[in-house]
């Protein structure tokens, strides 16, 4: 009789994955904040979207607000990676805060164009997620001038005043794929629409989408470690589907994998969003090798080499 060989359970690993040049800056901002100035020390919103990070942050003393008028006059605040509209800068100035901007360099980027096309009196389509941050801050430089698009739905609908001058921008978080099929139903709308400068779509969100898609098509399962209201983590989730995953999940922690996902799969793909320490990548890889997925392979796609300065604030002192 011959036997029949079991199938040899992996890993792949997706590489890049996990913490960005704008994440690790606006983590490490908060730290040296605490450093500096000790507790507490005042945070709008979530310093990134990972709960995690800032459930470790909020034990050594950050306080996390929704608004700036809950932070006590004179406090320190710092404003998120996400950023801010110039509502909230002056909101802060009037209510005399002091300020740490963590804002990503590639999201003010983006609030930089905003800007020239409004003083150009061009109409602005922001494809992005209605409700996120950083849209609420990119669309609050110049809310005349923008229309949110997010759903094929509201690029069939959307309005412009002149569509011979109208450009569209983006979400630094989105799927590459999905954002150039809503620049294609825009253009079938107006052949004139303007493309952005540079790309809006930062390099970690594709890079990371780049490396799960050529994973993906051997994955039985993909697992994405990130947070529920992390775009570019969730967004992974769903490109992992489109090039091939029979399945994937997104997960916080290892704990939160149901082992019923795990019947009948040899080969485990794993990553990480953006906002994601790479201890919480270690724990699934340990808790999957307690399992038998004990053989780990990197897919390495590309090799990041970015690093932000700290905010100006915390450079001179
Ligand atoms: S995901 Fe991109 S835009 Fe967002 S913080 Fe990271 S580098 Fe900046």
């Amino acid at each position: 009789m011959t036997a029949v060989s079991e199938p040899v359970k992996r890993v792949l690993l997706a590489k890049p994955r996990g913490y960005c040049a704008g994440v690790d800056r606006a983590v490490v901002a908060v730290e040296k904040a605490l450093e500096l100035y000790g507790p507490p020390v005042y945070v709008r919103k979530e310093i990134v979207h990972n709960r995690h990070v800032v459930e470790s942050l909020r034990e050594r003393g950050v306080i996390f607000v929704e608004e700036t008028s809950e932070v006590p006059e004179g406090e320190l605040v710092v404003f998120s990676a996400h950023g801010v509209s110039p509502a909230v800068r002056a909101e802060a100035e009037e209510r005399n805060l002091r300020t740490i901007d963590a804002t990503c360099p590639l999201v003010t980027k983006v609030h930089k164009e905003v800007n020239r096309f409004a003083r150009e009196d061009y109409d602005i389509l922001l494809i992005g997620h209605e409700g996120h941050e950083e849209v609420e801050g990119t669309a609050g430089e110049a809310p005349t001038h923008v229309r949110l698009v997010d759903t094929a739905e509201d690029a069939a609908k959307v309005e412009v005043r002149d569509p011979s001058k109208v450009v569209w921008l983006s979400q630094t978080t989105l799927s590459v794929d999905e954002t150039m099929e809503r620049v294609d139903q825009l253009k079938g709308r107006f052949p004139n629409l303007a493309d952005p400068p540079s790309d809006d779509i930062c390099y970690a969100t594709s890079n990371r989408q780049t490396a799960v898609k050529a994973m993906a098509p051997e994955c039985d399962l993909v697992l994405v470690v990130g947070s529920k209201n992390s775009s570019n983590s969730q967004r992974l989730v769903e490109v992992a589907k489109q090039a091939g995953a029979r399945d994937a999940h997104l997960i916080d922690f290892a704990r939160e994998v149901d082992e019923k996902w795990l019947e009948g799969v040899t080969t485990v793909g794993v990553t990480s969003g953006a906002s994601v320490p790479d201890v919480l990548v270690m724990d699934l890889l340990a808790w999957l090798s307690e399992r038998g997925w004990g053989d780990v392979q990197e897919v390495t796609t590309a090799n990041e080499k970015i690093a932000f300065a700290l905010p100006r604030e915390l450079r001179s002192v």
